[in-house]
């Protein structure tokens, strides 16, 4: 298995290098060269799978022999054995031919632990081997570095520099990062939105003797292994729902378009997949492409769902990519012109195609509140404001009731227990293993949007051992 970049200009790459590479040389993001398959028979077979086990069967053919197999399957049972559900990824009805996705019973209690409890162990494993080191550098809009601070803290080989966008996380999110006061991890605050720690980072990776000099990597979802990793979780909540006899559609509280993508893959791999359904917050650029076509840039917004306060998705490269016939040319030039102009278009052959699978919809914060009390009062559960995004969308997309419809429950609802308060009036306890979060000690550097100075912070405080 080799991977080829979404621009065209980059030299075919295994899977152990598109690992620790995280972006292409050419700026592009690494996509299989060709998609594996399951016949129906294998997949009907996941259904009485433990989650780890079919977890090996989905990313084996996308490691292609760059791990031997023993090695492989004692990484991914370590990866979950952290979480407090036994079945790992644990399915809800909540109405007729509704499903609720329960993806955050990992140690920070967001969907981002389903891959990242898997790559920490996975890079650490590939480092050691090459008797190499790596300084990741990632962005989060909230959930994203907490889990790779999670994944990567206390390992020799890596320091970890995670930039969050200042007072745009919540509480919570935050001190699960700062107050993880590690050697090997260093959180800065960005002052400014997460497009802006977004750009720092991209700018950080084209700078390249910075990039080689400090061995950068990226764990951000633009990173294949993320992506891989939560393709298993389609196929395992589609297996329990009748696939691949009965197609499914699901419905995904969409950010930076990883977590989706993942989905879309598991369509190219065979998965009868109806309708994703792809569902925003008032950043609503996704929803807005699928109606029209066109990707216009707005301004952010901060919304009570900041996971999802993104204008640029980076995985929509992935799917731009396959939409225009794998042509690495155009999926450049496309986006050059969206770098400069902030707006592009597909044409109509492509918009129908996009169409035929993802249908996008959006809510506010007030309707986002509205559908978190409807749904503790109809069901008696608590979901915070990006799951009731996801129920909201699959209810509003739902094309045919004969179709399981999965919506994907991507945090636990204490991570967000302001915004279930408001809506419910329930408080939400943080799980047993955080219950003194909010009086333990933080560590932050608080920096401008200036990537000469984020540079220089990260270059003086990498430890030196871990860049010799
Ligand atoms: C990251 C995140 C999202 C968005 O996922 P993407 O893969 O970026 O689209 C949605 N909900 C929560 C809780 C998240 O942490």
């Amino acid at each position: 298995m080799k991977y080829i970049s979404t621009r065209g200009g980059a030299p075919a790459q295994a899977f152990d290098d598109v690992l620790l590479n995280g972006l292409a040389p050419d700026g592009g993001l690494y996509v299989p060269e060709t998609w594996p398959t399951f016949t129906d028979k294998e997949i009907a077979s996941f259904k009485d799978l433990p989650y780890a086990e079919l977890a090996l069967r989905v990313i084996r053919p996308f490691v292609g022999g760059a791990i031997d197999d023993s090695a492989l399957a004692g990484i991914i049972d370590g990866a979950y054995a952290n979480f407090d559900a036994p079945d790992i990824a644990p399915m809800k009805e909540i109405g007729k031919n509704e499903f609720l996705l329960e993806l955050f019973h990992g140690p920070t209690l967001a969907f981002k632990d389903m891959a990242m409890q898997f790559l920490g162990p996975v890079f650490d494993h590939v480092l050691k081997k090459r008797n190499q080191t790596v300084t990741i550098v990632g962005a989060t809009s909230g959930d994203t570095g907490s889990a790779a601070i999670e994944a990567c803290r206390d390992r020799d080989a890596i320091e970890i520099f995670i930039l969050h966008p200042q007072g745009r996380v919540s509480d919570v999110q935050r001190r699960q990062m700062t107050t993880v006061l590690s050697d090997n991890v260093h959180n800065i605050a960005i002052d400014g939105t997460f497009d802006d720690c977004q750009a720092l980072l991209k700018a950080m990776f084209n700078d390249a003797p910075f990039r080689d000099e400090m061995r950068l990597s990226a764990v951000n979802s633009i990173n294949w292994a993320r992506i891989m990793a939560q393709i298993v979780y389609y196929f395992w909540a589609a297996a329990k729902v009748g696939a691949p006899e009965s197609h499914v559609s699901f419905a995904v509280p969409t950010g930076n378009f990883g977590n989706v993508f993942s989905g879309y893959a598991a369509k190219q791999m065979g998965l009868p997949i109806d309708q994703l359904v792809v569902g925003s917050n008032s950043n609503d650029i996704l929803t807005r492409f699928f109606e029209t076509g066109a990707m216009e840039k707005g301004e952010v917004q901060a919304t009570i769902s900041p996971s999802m306060d993104i204008q640029v998705s980076s995985n929509f490269e992935r799917l731009l990519f396959d939409l225009t016939g794998r042509d690495g040319a155009v999926t450049r030039d496309i986006l050059a012109n969206f770098q400069s102009k902030g707006r592009f278009s597909v044409n109509d052959k492509t918009l129908e195609a996009a169409q035929a699978l993802f249908y996008g919809a959006r809510f506010d914060d007030d309707e986002t509140k509205a559908v978190i009390k409807e749904t503790f009062e109809k069901t008696g559960e608590l979901v915070d404001p990006h799951t009731a995004i996801g129920i909201a969308a699959a209810r509003a997309q739902h094309r045919d009731s004969s179709v399981p419809m999965i919506a994907l429950a991507t945090a636990h609802p204490a991570k967000f227990a302001d915004a279930v308060f408001d809506a419910t009036g329930v408080h939400v306890d943080l799980p047993a293993p955080l219950a003194d979060l909010m009086e333990r000690e933080e560590r932050c550097q608080v920096m401008a949007n200036d990537l000469a100075a984020v540079q220089d912070f990260i270059a003086t405080n990498a430890r030196q051992g871990a860049i010799a």
